[in-house]
């Protein structure tokens, strides 16, 4: 009998590309978990727990919360009974430490990385995302003023909670999220490039078109 393994996808690309936008849409499409490294910090940090009081500062200067906090984090995550026949991964890894880590994690699971799609946007769009973004307090639902606007202005359209800007999107903030992205987090570009996992993904055209686009990604390699 062949054995199974598990699919596991890695969304790749810097702050504001559409990452959480499009984890939601996929991970329920695919019926996989959608797991966000940013979110569960976040809930962490709204809960007062150890690892929010610990992710906290990093957050707040738009820093890498360091490796070893993280992939513990995402370990535990990935542990979990319903993470056994695959995951979307939104925002993890961040640093070739935590790509090498996810490898092991994934080799102890018996799963393997199906592909790592690239969703590519031009810098200055980028800022225009992330300063008129709008997250739903329960659930981390994304919108834009402009772009994605909700049905009712502060309100989400699919759980009814209220919508908040995030404290790390404020201009500043921004400016460095970039900068570490680009010092960090993009050598991962090449790095899953040459393990011919990469697939470049147009992130500035309209959310469907890069939804449709993601799914085709995926398809193709399954
Ligand atoms: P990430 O998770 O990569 O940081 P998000 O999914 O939160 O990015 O998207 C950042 C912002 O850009 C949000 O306000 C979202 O509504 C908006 N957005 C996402 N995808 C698109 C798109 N294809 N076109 C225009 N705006 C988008
Ligand atoms: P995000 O929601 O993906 O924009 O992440 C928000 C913040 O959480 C980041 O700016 C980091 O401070 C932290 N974070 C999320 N994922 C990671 C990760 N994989 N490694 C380190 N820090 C992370």
């Amino acid at each position: 009998m062949d054995q199974v393994v598990a699919d596991y996808i890695v969304l790749l690309g810097p702050p504001g590309a559409g990452k959480g936008t499009q984890a939601q849409i996929v991970a329920r499409t695919l019926g996989l978990p959608h797991i966000s490294s940013g979110d569960i910090f976040r809930e962490n940090l709204q809960n007062q727990t150890p690892l929010g009081q610990q992710a906290k500062v990093f957050m707040e200067r738009g820093e890498l919360v360091p490796d070893e906090i993280t992939i513990a984090m995402i370990r535990e995550r990935l542990l979990r009974p319903d993470c056994a026949q695959g995951a979307l991964l939104d925002g993890f890894p961040r640093t070739p430490p935590q790509a090498k880590a996810l490898e092991q994690m994934l080799a102890e699971l018996g799963g393997r990385i199906l592909v790592v799609p690239f969703i590519s946007v031009a810098e200055q769009v980028l800022i225009e995302r992330l300063s008129g973004r709008w997250t739903c307090r329960a659930q981390g639902h994304v919108y834009h003023e402009k772009f994605n606007p909700p049905k009712q202005s502060g309100v989400c359209d699919v759980d009814g909670s209220e919508l908040y800007q995030r404290e790390d999107d404020k201009a500043e903030t921004v400016a460095n999220r970039i900068r570490v992205y680009f010092a960090q987090t993009a050598p991962l570009i090449d790095y899953y490039r040459q393990a011919g996992l990469l697939v470049e993904i147009d992130g500035a055209q309209p959310i469907e078109k890069v939804t449709a686009d993601l799914l085709e990604a995926i398809r193709a390699r399954q």
